[in-house]
């Protein structure tokens, strides 16, 4: 079997691989990047054509540089490549006042000195009317949010950093990843690197590749809808922004309307089913009861003008941390990861691929890190 040498070997070309990949190469990295499957392929967490996009994030104020910092980095492919990966057509944080949503949004606009607007129930009512509003619901618009488009941003990266020099093998299943003192092995059926330093971004296989971390895969199959009149306008992105919306039981709603190129689309938060799913055995099948029944009666009883039958369902998978946020940095010397993506990961993926590259190079990473730093664990 041949070996080949690099600076760097990344393992996984999905969202946060695929980004490491061209911002390593963008900086004159010797870097092989290598995935089991094609690039842009519907077997990971990062297909499905559209994610939301927000700058205002509720999960954390520590995410709003990150997201920031991929609207740049995607702005600046944009103008190599002709294509769009990010559109801020703005989203709204629906629910409460002190839901998740609408206060998270609100300290992390604070905190990160981005520009929100408050709307109260009446003001969202009358200009959203699609909602189904209960009486305490508010909302918050972050107008730099939006959507971004997954498979074409993934296939740009990985096309990117191949111009700047990057070596890729697809369709190369990584089997083993030996750290040893003076440098890290990774072995496939047909190859074997011999690097420097691994970036591991095995996305739903990542505890598989780098056994110990707290990550557990949940099956999350991606909906999309049409609205009951099928000559309507209210479910167009332009007047269906991005939204993620809480409702008073934990539970939620999140999508955006549909355009040329994507149908109306919807998902449920807080299910508590098919967590802790071997991604080697993920169930693909959609199964109407199961998969559809609790999403399509939220539907029709939060936007009544929808048709609450999906029209395309696709399986998918999210991995969750235990405290929500990324795992981004360093294991050891030899040793960088990223995943543990929580659902929310893609609009930060550019971002990420920069810190993984800064933080693999030993450069000083261009925002704070400490939330996501794998070793809290
Ligand atoms: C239903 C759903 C909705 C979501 N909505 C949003 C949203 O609105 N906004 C948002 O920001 N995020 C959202 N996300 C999350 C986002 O999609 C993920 O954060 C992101 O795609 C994760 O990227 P990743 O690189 O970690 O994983 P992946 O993209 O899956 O990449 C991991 C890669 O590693 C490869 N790999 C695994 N094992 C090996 C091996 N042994 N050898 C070689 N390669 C290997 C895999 O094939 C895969 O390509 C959503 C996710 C889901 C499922």
């Amino acid at each position: 079997m041949e070996t080949l040498r690099a600076d760097v070997v990344v393992v996984g070309l999905g969202a946060f691989g695929s980004a490491a990949l061209w911002r390593l190469a963008a900086r004159g990295v010797n870097v092989i990047g290598i995935e089991r499957q094609g690039i842009g392929h519907p077997f990971g967490s990062s297909h499905g054509t559209t994610r939301l996009f927000r700058v205002a994030c509720m999960e954390h104020p520590g995410l709003t540089p990150i997201a920031r910092k991929s609207v740049e980095l995607w702005t600046s492919l944009s103008e190599r490549t002709g294509e769009v990966y990010v559109r801020q057509t703005g989203s709204l944080n629906v629910g409460a006042p002190d839901s998740h949503p609408v206060s998270g949004a609100r300290r992390a606009a604070a905190a990160a000195g981005a520009s929100t607007t408050d709307l109260s129930h009446d003001e969202l009512a009358s200009r959203f009317p699609q909602y189904d509003l209960a009486a305490e619901d508010v909302a918050v618009w972050d107008p730099g949010a939006g959507i971004c488009y997954a498979e074409p941003t993934v296939r740009a990266h990985v096309a990117e950093a191949q111009k700047l020099g990057a070596t890729v093998y697809p369709h190369t299943m990584v089997t083993g990843i030996d750290v040893e003192s003076g440098h890290v092995t990774v072995q496939t059926p047909t190859i074997a690197v011999q690097a420097e330093q691994v970036v591991v971004c095995g996305g739903a296989w990542l505890g598989k590749l780098v056994p110990g971390l707290p990550l557990s895969p949940r099956r999350t199959p991606l909906f999309w809808f049409q609205p009951k009149d099928a000559g309507s306008e209210a479910f167009r992105l332009a007047n269906f922004p991005a939204f993620i919306w809480e409702f008073p039981d934990g539970r939620g709603l999140w999508g955006h309307g549909s355009d040329e190129d994507f149908l109306v689309k919807v998902g449920l938060d807080g299910a508590q089913r098919d967590r802790g799913v071997d991604p080697d055995e993920l169930d693909r099948y959609i199964h109407p009861r199961k998969d559809i029944a609790e999403l399509s009666a939220a539907v029709a009883g939060h936007f009544p003008e929808l048709d609450p039958e999906p029209v395309k369902v696709i399986p998918c998978m999210v991995t969750d941390s235990p405290d929500g946020q990324f795992l981004v940095g360093r294991r050891d010397e030899r040793l960088v990861i990223a995943g543990g993506d929580s659902g929310h990961g893609f609009k930060h993926c550019a971002g990420v691929g920069e810190l993984l590259a800064q933080i693999t190079t030993k450069e000083t990473p261009y925002t704070d890190v400490s939330f996501v730093d794998p070793l809290r664990y």
